[in-house]
């Protein structure tokens, strides 16, 4: 009899241990996702120099690596760009931080991105300013980071399968535009859709190679122009590509 009851006793804790073990294993991985992300902001965000609060803020709050494929989950808070499929990337986490602080966003602003990839920059966006709209050319990309938007509970981003060298003229003129690929001059279309004083962020220059990271600053309809330094960008492909 007692020899039942200890059974029954064995497997009613094997029973629970069962039950609860991927449930904490997923609380465990939850937990050092956060522990890296917070690594992240201090040793390359905070680190490399970069002073804004709210891009900080919601930096050390999105879960990047929901952001990327599941066998790179791991390196999500790495100081490297990632693979998000298409052979396109997910860019670096610094320089992520780098372009929007140089946005100099207010919450009242709408952004046009171009090139949404895994929608990563287009949340770090959303939690910045009131509306975000952001166009990929990539159906299957566009569709993916969608979703991943929608199931994150974004609101505030609205995601087109397009080419975004003609922007986006339903909802023009923008306060801020970045554009997340490169491009070896900056599509007029994007200069009409930008907001007198507004600025826009590129990788300008060979898309083969390296770029110089360029602010252009809307003035009278000219643009005033700033460089920031070497990156390296996947191309800007469709209309972009056949000028060059
Ligand atoms: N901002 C992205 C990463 C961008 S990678 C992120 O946070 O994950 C560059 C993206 O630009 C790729 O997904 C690529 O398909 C897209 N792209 C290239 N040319 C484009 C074009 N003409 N219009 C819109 N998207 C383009």
């Amino acid at each position: 009899m007692r020899r039942i009851f200890l059974k029954a006793c064995i497997l009613y804790l094997l029973g629970i241990f069962v039950v609860i073990s991927p449930f904490s294993s997923f609380v465990f991985a939850e937990e050092s996702y956060g522990q890296k992300r917070q690594a992240m902001i201090e040793n390359h965000i905070k680190g490399r120099g970069i002073k804004d609060r709210r891009v900080l803020d919601i930096m050390g709050k999105i879960p990047r690596h929901l952001f990327v494929d599941e066998h790179v989950r791991d390196r999500a808070y790495g100081d490297h760009p990632l693979p998000i499929g298409e052979g396109q990337t997910i860019s670096q986490p610094y320089v992520v931080a780098l372009m929007t602080e140089a946005l100099q966003l207010k919450p009242t602003d709408r952004v046009l991105e171009i090139g949404t990839g895994s929608g990563y920059q287009a949340a770090v966006l959303a939690g910045i300013v009131k509306e975000v709209y952001t166009i990929e050319i990539r159906k299957s990309l566009a569709a993916q980071a969608e979703k991943r938007l929608k199931d994150l509970g974004y609101t505030n981003v609205k995601v087109k399968y397009a080419d975004g060298y003609f922007g986006w003229e339903e909802f023009a003129p923008f306060d801020a535009i970045i554009i997340t690929a490169s491009a070896n001059h900056i599509p007029p279309p994007l200069i009409r859709q930008l907001k007198e004083g507004g600025r826009l962020i590129l990788p300008l220059g060979s898309t083969v190679y390296y770029q110089t990271l360029t602010l252009a600053t809307k003035r009278k309809g000219d643009l005033d122009v700033q460089q920031m330094g070497a990156v390296a960008f996947v191309p800007m492909i469709g209309e972009s590509d056949k000028k060059r």
